[in-house]
Formats: structure tokens, sequence, C-alpha cells
């Protein structure tokens, strides 16, 4: 965003509460790598030019990609700048800071979708003798204690914790709830690049059925690993995780009860994953792509047990960990301005927020599917921007226009 607002030369700051790429340097465990390819994290005016394109960026190459787009942006960044809150005000907005106050015309809400790990009201009731720890803040295996692991959802960041986990030596039990199934590569290309290409990441929010439900769905379950492997729950099961269904609540006894449905989000995870891959196919055959990559394929269903266990007792000591990979939300407990609806959202219209001269950015689905990827930032930013130019040129009209009428009159 700052890089379009410098080209269409908007008077900008951007204030940042820690470094640049803080949650990446803060909030991801050690082992992560991003599942997009290298060549995928297109942001404006810089791509990537190692010898890997292929590749999937580990988290040291994440963070020095993010701090070098900040210098080759020439953003105009306040680190150790915490935004405590935003009011509307005569002006367009006052921003509190712990670093001192801002008076600006419009404010982008860019403070991340994924500020705070969602854990359900039940883990209150684990038994004190098991620990607890979320996604965000896991690190490795170390922390853990020796003993069985229970990971709580199966998206992107439960399979590939599950994972490493388990190659600790840890008994690993994965509960699955929603999630959606996903190979790594497809007829010889990364399934990455036939969504880029078949324009399924380009999927416009004005376009697509029912997008509130679009917005609610999980990540793929991706991985980027070096040997380019599929980690999905039939490699997990594989390696001897155990799969049970959703958590579905916790008794005051410690008592663990999963969900029956275990069977069906598999065979709905398999049939959503067939449906991505028809349209992928379809469009390979229209592109006249057929001759050139492999033929198609579908991969074996989802593997599950006939009788998967219905409950567990937490207080039994058969699991000593439970790690929540539960889901994030954003933390707007700064914002002070009505622009909520019902269940704490922000209301907004493809990122223009319902109070003028306010934007989002990074939000699931917000302009298009990719806009919670690195690689949706450039185009909602320029889209956004060019909004944001437009009511300031409006504004600055009205205001050009009531100062003649107020010297008029003086
Ligand atoms: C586990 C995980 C894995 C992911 N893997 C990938 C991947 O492989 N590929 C991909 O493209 N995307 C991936 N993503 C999504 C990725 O995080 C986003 O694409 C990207 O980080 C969005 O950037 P952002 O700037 O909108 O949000 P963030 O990166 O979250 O940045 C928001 C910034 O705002 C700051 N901030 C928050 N509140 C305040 C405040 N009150 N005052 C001042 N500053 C504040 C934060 O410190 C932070 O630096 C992943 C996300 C997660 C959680």
């Amino acid at each position: 965003m700052s890089w379009w607002l410098s080209r269409r030369a908007i008077d900008h700051v951007v204030l940042e509460r820690g470094e640049i790429a803080h949650t990446w340097r803060t909030e991801r465990w050690d082992s992560l790598r991003l599942l997009t390819p290298n060549w995928q994290s297109r942001l404006p005016g810089y791509q990537y030019s190692g010898d890997d394109p292929d590749g999937y960026r580990t988290l040291a190459e994440v963070i020095a990609f993010i701090s070098g787009y900040a210098k080759v942006a020439a953003a105009p960044v306040r680190t150790h700048t915490t935004v405590t809150s935003v009011r509307g005000s005569d002006a367009g907005y006052l921003v509190h800071t712990d670093q001192g106050d801002w008076r600006c015309r419009a404010v982008v809400l860019a403070s991340g979708a994924c500020n705070i790990a969602d854990v359900p009201a039940f883990a209150g009731c684990v038994p004190p003798a098991v620990m607890q720890i979320t996604a965000q803040d896991y690190r490795n295996p170390d922390q853990l204690a020796d003993g069985g692991v229970l990971v709580v959802g199966a998206s992107s960041s439960g399979t590939q914790i599950a994972y490493e986990v388990h190659r600790s030596g840890r008994p690993v039990t994965l509960s699955v709830g929603e999630h959606i199934r996903a190979p790594r590569m497809y007829r010889g290309k990364d399934l990455e690049w036939w969504m880029d290409a078949a324009g399924v990441l380009d999927d416009r929010y004005d376009e697509i059925e029912d997008i509130a439900r679009a917005r609610r769905v999980p990540s793929l379950q991706l991985a980027g690993t070096p040997d380019r492997s599929t980690l999905d729950l039939n490699a997990l099961t594989k390696i001897g995780v155990k799969l049970v269904g959703r958590v579905a609540g916790i008794s005051a006894a410690g008592k663990a009860q999963f969900s029956g449905s275990l069977r069906n989000m598999c065979a709905l995870s398999d049939l959503k994953m067939a449906r991505l891959l028809d349209r992928i196919d379809d469009w390979a055959r229209n592109a006249g792509l057929d001759d050139v990559v492999g033929p198609p394929y579908r991969l074996p269903p989802t593997r599950v047990e006939p009788a998967p266990p219905l409950d567990m007792n937490l207080a039994s000591g058969e699991i000593k960990t439970i790690i929540w990979a539960t889901g994030f939300r954003p933390d707007y407990s700064w914002l002070d301005v009505p622009v909520f609806d019902r269940k704490g959202r922000i209301r907004h219209d493809g990122g223009v927020v319902a109070s003028p001269g306010m934007y989002l950015m990074g939000s699931q689905f917000m302009r298009r599917r990719k806009s919670a990827l690195i690689d949706g930032a450039g185009d909602d930013a320029r889209d956004l921007s060019g909004h944001l130019a437009s009511y300031l040129d409006g504004r600055m009209a009205g205001e050009n226009a009531a100062a003649k009428i107020e010297s008029h009159w003086a």
C-alpha cells in the first residue's frame, strides 16, 4: 500500500508496533517455510530474482524479503510505534500511538488478519497437568513435554506441526475438522502455479456465490518442503499419526468429545479437492496444455479407520500437550470507529470500509481469493489506493469550495 501511495504522491506514514516483518519474526514456528513458491510472492516493483523460483522461503528468507521490500519501496515506516486507538475527528481520523498522536484524512487498516489464535472456550476445561499451546506460540518440539500430543486443527498449520512433532518421537493424535486437501504437485506443476494460471486466485469477491462462506474457508492443506511432497492426512496416517474428529467439547472432568463426522469431513474435503482439480483440468484443456503437461489424475480417497474414537480422557496422562491450530482472528480492539457487524467483523466492500476514508488490507478473500496472501497485496493496494486518491480529491474539492464560501462571507 505504501508503494502505491507513493506512486500516487499521497503523503503517508506506516506505523508498526515492532520491527518490519514483526509477525514473521515473533509469531511463527522455527521450521516454517512459505507454502507459496518463491516466484509467487510478487509485490509491486519487487520480484523473486534468485535461482530457485520453485522453492519455498524459510522464515529467515521471508523476514529478509519483507525487510528488503521496505527499503526498495522506501516506505516511511515508524517502527516500535503501537497504535492504541483510532477515532473519527472533524478532519478525518485521530490516531493515538504510544509515540504520540497523528491526524489524517484517511486510514488503511493493515494490522494483519492473524493477530489472535482462535482457541475454543472449552480449552478452559483441559486438566492443568496438560500443557496447552497455540500454533502462534509453538516454535519447535523442544518446547513440549515428552509424551502424547493432541494437535487440534488439520489445515496448513496443524498438519505441518503434527508432522514435525511426530518426527520428534512423540505420539500424535490429530483432531480433524473442516479442511481443504490439496496435492502439492499436480500434472507436473505446483498447485499454486495451476491456481494462479487458471485464475482461481483472482476470483473476485463480488462474483463469488457465497462470499461470507468463502471468507471463512480454512487455508489449503499445503506445506512447502524441499522434496515438494504432499502433506495430507494420508501422508500423516502413513507415518503413524492417529486421526480423530473435531473436538466438540471438553467436560469439566477433562474428557474430550470428538465429533463423529471425521469420515464425512474427509469425504467432503476429497470432493472439494476434486472440484478444484476439475476446474484446473478444464482450464488446461481450453488453454491447449493437455499435450504439454501430464494427463489428469485423482488422489486416492482419504483413509479413515472404521471406528475412530469418539472421546479421550485428557486426565489419563496419555496426552501431555495440546496444540491448538484452530485458526486466527484479527485484533481491532484499538479501533474506536463504528464499523463492526454483530460478529465483530469489519463491514467493508472489497476493502472499502464502512467509514469514509478508511480501508482494509490483508483480510481473507477481501477483494480476491489471494487477498490474504503476500501475492494478493499488490493488486488490492492498487485498487484501494485508487479509491483513496479519489476520496482525498473529493474531500479537497469540498474543502476548497467551503473555504471559498467562507472567504466570500468573511
Ligand atoms: C502460519 C501462517 C503461514 C502463512 N503462510 C503464508 C504463505 O506461505 N504465503 C503467503 O503468501 N502468505 C502466508 N500467510 C499469510 C501472510 O501472513 C500474509 O500474506 C501476510 O502476512 C499479510 O501481511 P499483512 O501486512 O497484511 O499482515 P501481517 O504480516 O500480520 O502484518 C501486520 C503488521 O501490523 C502490525 N500491527 C498490528 N497491530 C498493530 C498496532 N496496533 N499498531 C501498530 N502495528 C500493528 C504487526 O506488528 C504486523 O507487523 C501465512 C500466515 C500464517 C499465519
